[in-house]
């Protein structure tokens, strides 16, 4: 059986750069697929011998009338409901925000299984934002740098099971 991860957090904390690398690079263009929102992108993930669906919510950047919050706000609910479990991505090199704070609130509020992760934390630069991490109430931070591919094998073990 196979389940599905939806990735959410913030703009900018990295969740697209760990899409683009669970899925690789031939199904990383699904957004050019007709019928595929630009909002949430979907595709099938390879970690180890695993094989899920991974949900990116994109699509944030763009400008609309709407304010940022209300389409993060929308957007998140929509792929927490797709979804099995969610990997809930901060930065750790910025630390804890007020906007990651409302995403806690959000996931928790719909009881979601979520799997936080502090992303960008190569090296020590992100080593007080993960610890910061621990105050959002959502037990033990993954250390992840999806630009790096450090903390993949950890967040497979995180997955096992769901999976
Ligand atoms: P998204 O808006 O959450 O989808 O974030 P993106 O994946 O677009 O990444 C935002 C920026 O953070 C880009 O410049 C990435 O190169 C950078 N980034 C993503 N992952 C990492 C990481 O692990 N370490 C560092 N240092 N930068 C990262
Ligand atoms: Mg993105």
């Amino acid at each position: 059986m196979s389940f599905t991860l939806a990735i959410v957090g913030r703009p900018n904390v990295g969740k697209s750069t760990l899409f683009n690398r669970l899925v690789g690079r031939k199904l990383a263009l699904v957004d050019d697929q007709p019928g595929v929102t630009r909002d949430l992108r979907e595709g099938e993930a390879r970690l180890g011998p695993m094989r899920f669906t991974v949900i990116d919510t994109a699509g944030l950047e763009e400008a609309t009338d709407e304010s940022l919050q209300g389409r993060m706000r929308k957007l998140t609910e929509r792929a927490v409901q797709m979804a099995d479990v969610c990997l809930f991505v901060i930065d750790a090199r910025a630390g804890v925000t007020p906007t990651d704070e409302m995403f806690a609130g959000i996931l928790r509020k719909m009881s979601a299984h979520v799997i936080l992760a502090a992303n960008k934390a190569e090296g020590r630069a992100g080593e007080s934002g993960l610890l910061e991490a621990y105050s959002l109430g959502l037990g033990e931070p993954l250390r992840l740098s999806a630009e790096h591919g450090e903390g993949m094998s950890e967040l497979h073990a995180m997955l096992e099971p769901v999976a």
